[in-house]
């Protein structure tokens, strides 16, 4: 298995766009919200770009596809939606997506919440869950309900520990202030907040972050935790662990 080699594209002012290569003259680009950035990056780097994969079908992750194809003739790999236009092949539950000329493989996971047909592709060791699973935060519920959000955030914590957790967006430092809300007192938390603070003084970037740590400070990941539970119950004494409590800090947030 070759190692993938994974370069951030910022765009917008706080999306990143997931460059993959594993070395050679081609690579894959994870939701293209942009173009422009794309370039710039693939001149820089001397790579031609062989593929274009895609989480969910918000204009931020999809919004550089049709420049790309024109001028590249990628393929592009996505979720079936039909909100994604001039897509090469739709993606399923438990598919493997071979990414052509690199000989990375990734498997595809289904999951809802963020918008009814979100896909996040596992492999090598990486995760890249689009609007889902943020570091330390998920997505809002713009399509899903809180059981379907539960469910899939359920189906990345069971990945291995190890795995590298690649989410589009650079919203860390806030989502750190909401969750401590949530746990003041958790030790791991309170450290990953102090990282990640001085990471975003300094100008550095706090995607990827691990999945093992993510279990220990994302409230989100963490909703049949009794702490999380408690937090909950001071908003809705009826919250219940798991998809309950996962409604009611969401609906925090939003309003956070
Ligand atoms: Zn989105």
């Amino acid at each position: 298995m070759p190692e993938v080699i994974v370069t951030a594209v910022p765009a917008f002012t706080d999306n990143y766009i997931w460059v993959l290569s594993t070395g050679g003259a081609e690579c894959a680009v994870v939701d293209p919200g942009d173009a422009e950035p794309v370039f710039s990056a693939l001149r820089r780097d001397g790579l031609e770009l062989a593929c274009i994969l895609l989480t969910h079908h918000h204009a931020d992750h999809i919004g550089g596809v049709a420049r790309l194809v024109d001028a590249y003739g990628a393929p592009v790999f996505g979720p079936h939606d039909p909100r994604i236009p001039g897509q090469t092949r739709s993606l399923h539950e438990g598919e493997r997506v071979e990414v052509p000329l690199l000989g990375l493989e990734f498997e595809v996971i289904e999951v809802p919440g963020h918008t009814s047909t979100h896909i996040a592709f596992h492999g090598h060791g990486c995760l890249f869950c689009g609007d889902t699973l943020f570091s330390v935060g998920c997505g809002r519920l713009f399509e899903g309900t809180p059981e379907q959000m539960q469910a899939s955030l359920d189906k990345l914590a069971a990945l291995p520990p190890d795995t590298r957790v690649f989410c589009a967006h650079e919203y860390t430092l806030a989502n750190c202030d909401f969750a401590l809300e949530v746990e003041p007192s958790n030790a791991a938390l309170r450290r990953r907040a102090s990282a990640v603070e001085a990471a975003r003084v300094a100008g550095r970037s706090t995607v990827p972050s691990e999945l093992g740590e993510e279990l220990a400070v994302n409230p989100f990941l963490r909703s049949r935790e009794p702490s999380v539970v408690r937090a909950a119950r001071r908003r809705n004494p009826l919250a219940q662990p798991g998809a309950s409590t996962l409604a009611e800090i969401r609906a925090w947030k939003d309003a956070f």
